[in-house]
């Protein structure tokens, strides 16, 4: 079976839209909204897809920059890109053991920034 249009609306501007959907099943009214919001031009439908790019990126990121024997903080770094996103939080370092940290913050045109720092501790026998 092919594609069937129906209308959605967007949940921002409320512009309706013909969207292409599958003509396999039925489409809640929510579905087709969330399309014809995804598939909007206004402002703020911009937007949040540019806050969806941004919080996508900065999860892959810190998926990839911290090591996997830090697991929860993990999952702790990546709850702090909203606040960093919608400007309740400039930074947030987070130090584990005294030798590791790692700081995520907002970084130029509103890009998060997820950096990991070790401190090597040099040891010296004195006699
Ligand atoms: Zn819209």
């Amino acid at each position: 079976m092919g594609l069937k249009q129906l209308t959605g609306y967007c949940d921002f501007c409320n512009q309706a839209r013909l969207v292409s959907v599958s003509g396999n099943r039925e489409w809640t009214e929510d579905e087709l909204n969330r399309i014809a919001t995804d598939e909007c031009e206004c402002a703020r439908a911009k937007e949040q897809r540019e806050r969806d790019e941004k919080l996508e990126r900065a999860e892959l990121y810190i998926n990839n920059l911290v090591t996997d024997d830090h697991e929860d903080i993990k999952h702790l770094l990546i709850e702090v890109v909203p606040l960093l996103l919608d400007h309740k939080l400039k930074k947030c370092t987070v130090n584990i053991d005294g030798a590791v940290t790692y700081t995520v913050f907002r970084g130029n045109d509103d890009a998060v920034i997820a950096q990991r720092t070790q401190k090597i501790v040099k040891e010296e026998e004195i006699e």
